[in-house]
């Protein structure tokens, strides 16, 4: 199985790509994740990465690009993938479609994922994390028993930089910019499906199985 996850920040495709990857035995590829992580050890990608990040723009496409292509070379590639993030231009999915023909293979679906950008601002400049345990919550839909420290550490919770409400709608923009060209790309590829991203977890997960399954239904 080899799929794309689209979606504008916050539509919760993310936890719907673990999902997926978990019950059919794939690797999730996330950008977004392997960036976070070498901005974590500050390698050069990383301090390349931080600033556009920071900002809610998007890391130059020969940068993401490279790292994909390099990610891709793992041997736990082979029985297949889940893009979760990838790729977000025209630049990239043409740059997908040259490195997945060199290895003789196929996207058998394109899954993009819709939500009311009100709703994901909401959802987004909510979020909290500790930098201890790692565990997220909610201010709204799922706070922490200790206010503004870790129910499950104590540590003092921390808001991503790129949730802060103006970088949301900073991403949403160069989402709609960058990213929303890739549904008439995929469109005409036969390869699009789109699901709303707003239902519960459940729901989601359904309609992104049946979507798997009937690739007509586009
Ligand atoms: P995400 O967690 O997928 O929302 O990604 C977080 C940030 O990483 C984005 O706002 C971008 O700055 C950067 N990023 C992740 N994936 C890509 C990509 N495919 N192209 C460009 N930038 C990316």
């Amino acid at each position: 199985m080899r799929v794309v996850f689209i979606g504008p920040p916050g539509v919760g495709k993310g936890t719907q790509a673990q999902r997926l990857a978990a019950r059919h035995g794939v690797v999730k590829i996330s950008t977004g994740d392997v960036l976070r992580e070498a901005v974590r050890q500050g390698t050069p990608l990383g301090v390349r990465a931080k600033a556009f990040m920071d900002a809610g723009a998007l890391v130059p496409d020969d940068v993401v690009v490279g790292m994909l292509a390099e990610r891709l070379q793992a041997g736990d590639t082979q029985k297949g993938y889940l893009l979760d993030g990838f790729p977000r231009t025209i630049v990239q999915a043409e740059a997908l479609e040259r490195l997945m023909a060199g290895r003789g293979e196929q996207l058998d679906r394109v899954v993009a994922f819709g939500a009311d950008p009100e709703v994901i601002v909401e959802r987004l400049s909510g979020r909290r994390s500790c930098p201890g345990c790692g565990k997220v919550y909610h201010t709204r839909f799922d706070p922490s028993p200790r206010a503004n420290a870790c129910g499950a550490c104590g540590e003092a919770l921390m808001q991503r930089q790129d949730d802060r409400e103006d970088t949301i709608r900073k991403r949403l923009l160069v989402y709609n910019e960058e990213t929303t060209p890739l549904l008439a790309f995929y469109r005409n590829r036969g390869l699009l499906a789109q699901i709303d991203g707003t239902a519960s977890i459940d729901e989601v997960a359904d309609q992104v199985e049946k979507v798997l399954r009937a690739p007509e239904s586009v």
